[in-house]
């Protein structure tokens, strides 16, 4: 069976000892990770706070380069690292709307190369007779990075590039649930950086939870659920460490009465269905206007009961499993909660009669804000659909969520929806699209969604202190 190591200062670690990986197409454990104990997050934090004078003093151009070797590296294991992610997620190769591993794993590609070339120039704020006055960006030291299983390679390297790019190391904990294609990652440019410099221990909750404490740690970035986001807060607070933190989001998507339905459904399902719905920034709850909901209902069941669902290293499944037994509990039970209050399920509603944990795509008409399925995230193949009158009620009901990742508006009219998608409580107000980031605009959550952003230059500097330097003249 293979079996993924840690990397810690350069060198392979076997762990003390293993734990296993499923594939959720199957539920059999398929591969194994090396498992942490408390001495390996010690030495993997030694070894990056020992590495980080040398790589905060290594020359710009010479961390840029390394960075974009580490991007050709990625590119050169595409099909290897594409297969890892399918079978530790279930996702498929090309998936809904090509939204699969292939894309996760280009995605990680041209974010590496990007990310390489950002720049926080020196910003001169002074210079005349009587003083120099400069703002400097300078790296924080050890960064912990902690990452969630729905998108394990692509949020790894949304987490370890910049954190690099800015001078700072790294130790990398991915998630128990899909280890797999992060670890490789970090053998991968365990060959390209200087040792100690990207390292990445393995295990569970209690492995991620030594590592965010470390002393040593100086700042923390975290993608995952806004339950744990709270505990590393706190954590965090005993010795003022940095944070970003990106955590679950609820969306709302606002559906006007002056879209084309039949074009505007298929991208609806998309944005709602791909990666069955187990992406942040999925569209989480739509609200339609009335005059227009029974004709899209009609054709989002058509669009989603259609959906080819299978074992995701088959060519041509757009959709695979759930990525864990755990998630497809909750699946079943918030559907549940949705069926005994009243709504009309349109299509799927169940679980597939065949092994691994696959639920068909599922349209619910007559939701309600009251059902669990839309008052709370759930990172499933469920699509709820509301009904509403008056556009300032579904913005009301959309920002009436604790959670502020994203949202949307959807309209033939992009100058109107653009001023309401503007009223949504969200990091991201997306017209005619949603979930579609990209490396150069900032990513992040308002409210309970989390705390900084990603990407691009906002994104980078959130791994930097700024420093003033000031020389006086006379
Ligand atoms: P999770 O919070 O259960 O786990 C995430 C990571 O935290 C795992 O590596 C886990 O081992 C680790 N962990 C658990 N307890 C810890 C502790 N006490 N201290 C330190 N680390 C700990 O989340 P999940 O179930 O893996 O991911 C799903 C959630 O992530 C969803 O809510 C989703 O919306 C959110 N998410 C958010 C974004 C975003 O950018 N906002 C992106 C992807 C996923």
């Amino acid at each position: 069976m293979q079996t993924i190591p840690m990397m810690i200062d350069g060198a392979a670690v076997a762990g003390e000892s293993r734990f296993g990986v499923i594939d959720p197409a199957s539920g059999e454990v398929f591969a194994e990770a090396a498992q942490a104990g408390p001495a390996d997050v010690d030495r993997a934090v030694a070894a990056a706070r020992a590495a980080f004078p040398g790589w905060a003093a290594t020359p710009d151009g010479e961390r840029r380069r390394l960075l974009h070797a580490l991007g050709d590296a990625l590119e050169a294991h595409m099909p290897e690292l594409m297969e890892l992610v399918t079978r530790e997620t279930g996702k498929p190769l090309a998936g809904l709307a090509g939204i699969g591993a292939g894309m996760e794993v280009g995605g990680a590609v041209a974010w590496t190369h990007a990310t390489a070339d950002l720049d926080l120039p020196v910003e001169l704020i002074q210079d005349d007779a009587t003083a120099r006055v400069e703002v400097h960006r300078k790296p924080l030291g050890v960064v912990a990075s902690v990452t969630p299983w729905n998108w394990p390679l692509l949020i790894a390297v949304w987490h370890v590039i910049p954190a690099l790019r800015a001078g700072n190391t790294v130790v990398l904990k991915p998630s128990e649930y899909a280890p797999l294609a992060a670890l490789r990652f970090v053998e991968l440019a365990s060959a390209i950086l200087p040792p100690g410099v990207l390292n990445a221990v393995a295990g569970g909750g209690e492995v991620g939870a030594a590592l965010v404490a470390h002393a040593d740690v100086a700042k923390i970035v975290f993608t995952g659920s806004t339950a744990t986001g709270r505990r590393i807060m706190q954590v965090a607070a005993g010795r003022l460490k940095r944070l970003t933190l990106e955590l679950g989001g609820n969306d709302a998507g606002i559906v006007l009465p002056d879209v084309d339905v039949a074009a505007v459904a298929p991208q609806l399902v998309a944005a709602t269905l791909h990666n069955n719905g187990q992406t942040c920034a999925c569209l989480k709850r739509l609200y339609v206007h009335e005059s227009i909901y029974d004709a899209l209902c009609a054709e989002l069941a058509r669009l989603a009961g259609g959906l080819a669902v299978g074992d995701g290293l088959a060519p041509g499944s757009e959709l695979g499993p759930l990525q864990n037994h755990r998630q497809l509990a909750i699946v079943e039970e918030l559907a549940d909660d949705a069926r005994q209050q009243g709504a009309r399920f349109l299509c799927g509603g169940r679980r597939l009669d065949r092994p691994g944990y696959f639920y068909a795509p599922t349209v619910i008409a007559d939701a309600t804000d009251a059902m669990r399925v839309v008052a709370e995230e759930q990172f499933g193949p469920l699509v709820p659909v509301l009904r509403y009158r008056d556009v300032d009620d579904a913005i009301a009901r959309a920002n009436m969520s604790d959670s502020g990742l994203g949202g949307s508006v959807w309209s033939a009219d992009a100058a109107r929806a653009t001023a309401l998608a503007q009223r949504l409580e969200c990091g991201t107000a997306w017209v005619n699209a949603h979930g579609a980031v990209q490396p150069d605009a900032p990513f992040g959550g308002v409210k309970q969604s989390g705390i900084g952003v990603e990407f691009g230059r906002h994104g980078l500097a959130e791994y930097t202190a700024l420093q003033t330097v000031k020389v006086a003249k006379a």
